[in-house]
């Protein structure tokens, strides 16, 4: 970080050194323009936390029904995993506009366009950002446009394209989607929405971090798993975190980050275990947790020093343990997760199994997505209305 200023109510993509600009408050007035009471009774979802949010002027506030994702503790797989006291809880972001928790960083990324005058956005992206984007920005009457891995999953194109934007299937990954994006600016003239290529996206899933803490009466859980792509809501939340306590609101106390990777995509995981300060780009990135399927971040370097700075850890799981804590978590809890989501589940059940996380502990997984945008397994189960049933054997 070089601690260079930049001026607010302007346009602005990355820092001169090509780095990511992080939002800075006043947070004195902020402590003075707000307590924890005037809080309590607003609705509006994330957009009840608007002063710790950039949008100015109310009428750029673009909304489609955001709520305040529930807490769901995993009460029936707490047996099987043998919890002494300890809690896994999961957030679940699915419930939000969209399907997905981008929901929050591109409705503070739509609103500042608007607020700026900015028309036209566009993105690359592994689906939900996408989708999230093209929503808000319809809602706010901007143009936006999106560039996807040919391979992302169908239900992420109809529902970018069906909610107003402009997609394309692009023969890459979303870095090489990223570098359309770049190049196209100045011929195309739109705006780059790209993770961490513009301050906005991060304030808006800093929301995540201020929800769990007022959801858990301003006290921290010991650990977060946190399935990381491009790491904006890991490093949104342990931004807040420091806001929070500079207002008094939170004490010294934070949560290990863990940052969650697929072993198919794993350059935070391996930065982590070198000691390294930033992440090599990953070749031949394969998993089917497409949201977490991201070569390489521009926020690497923000991911680690957060995961390192809190305690935490870097760990990488395998696509069938994914597949494996999504299909018991559904049978024994009845809760769907997203793959990504999952993921936090299995490293959650390394990481009790090799030490790093005691069973008295609370930890919280977020739940990125809904998992109703992903496949399931079939079920081939037929019952012949015309014969005999056999209701004893159902
Ligand atoms: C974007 C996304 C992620 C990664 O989130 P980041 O904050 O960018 O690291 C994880 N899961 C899903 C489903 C996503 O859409």
């Amino acid at each position: 970080m070089t601690g260079e200023r930049y001026e607010p109510d302007r346009v602005h993509g990355l820092s001169d050194a090509g780095k990511p600009l992080l939002v800075r408050y006043d947070l004195d007035a902020l402590g003075r323009a707000v307590d924890k009471e005037v809080l309590a009774p607003r609705t509006g979802g994330f957009w009840r936390y608007r002063e710790f949010l950039p949008v100015r002027r109310s009428e750029n506030v673009v909304s489609l029904g955001e709520v305040v994702t529930p807490l769901i503790p995993l009460t029936r797989l707490a047996d099987s995993l043998g919890l002494k006291g300890g809690q896994a809880i999961v957030k679940d972001e699915g419930r939000l506009p969209t399907g997905s928790f981008k929901a929050r960083g591109l409705a503070l990324a739509v609103a500042m366009a608007k607020e700026l005058g900015l028309e036209h956005l566009a993105m690359p992206t592994n689906g939900n950002a996408g989708a999230a984007m093209a929503a808000y920005a319809r809602r706010a009457g901007l143009r936006s446009t999106v560039f996807c891995p040919d391979d992302t999953p169908e239900i992420n194109i109809s529902e970018i394209e069906l909610q107003g934007a402009t997609v394309y299937r692009v023969n890459g990954l979303i870095n090489d989607c990223g570098k359309i994006v770049g190049d196209g600016k100045e011929a195309a003239g739109w705006f780059d929405c790209s993770t961490l290529k513009e301050p906005y996206r991060i304030e808006g899933k800093k929301t995540m971090g201020l929800e769990l803490a007022e959801q858990l009466g301003w006290e921290l859980p010991d650990a977060i798993f946190y399935p990381t792509g491009g790491g904006t809501g890991l490093i949104g939340m342990w931004k807040v975190f420091d806001e929070l306590e500079a207002i008094g609101w939170i004490g010294p106390k934070r949560p290990r980050m863990i940052a969650v990777q697929a072993s198919g995509c794993a350059p935070i995981v391996k930065a982590y275990e070198a000691g390294e300060e930033h992440a090599a780009l990953w070749a031949d990135a394969h998993t089917l947790a497409a949201g977490i399927r991201v070569p390489v971040a521009v926020g690497d370097f923000l991911i680690l020093r957060a995961v390192r700075d809190s305690g935490g850890f870097a760990i990488a799981v395998p696509d069938e343990e994914i597949l494996a804590a999504r299909d018991e978590v559904a049978r024994t809890d009845g809760l769907l997760l997203c793959p990504e989501g999952a993921a936090t589940l299995a490293a959650y059940k390394q990481a009790l199994a090799d030490g790093r996380v005691q069973r008295d502990e609370r930890v919280v997984l977020y739940n990125c997505a809904t998992g109703l945008k992903y496949p399931m397994p079939p079920v081939t189960r037929k019952l012949d209305r015309t014969g005999t049933i056999d209701y004893a054997a159902l």
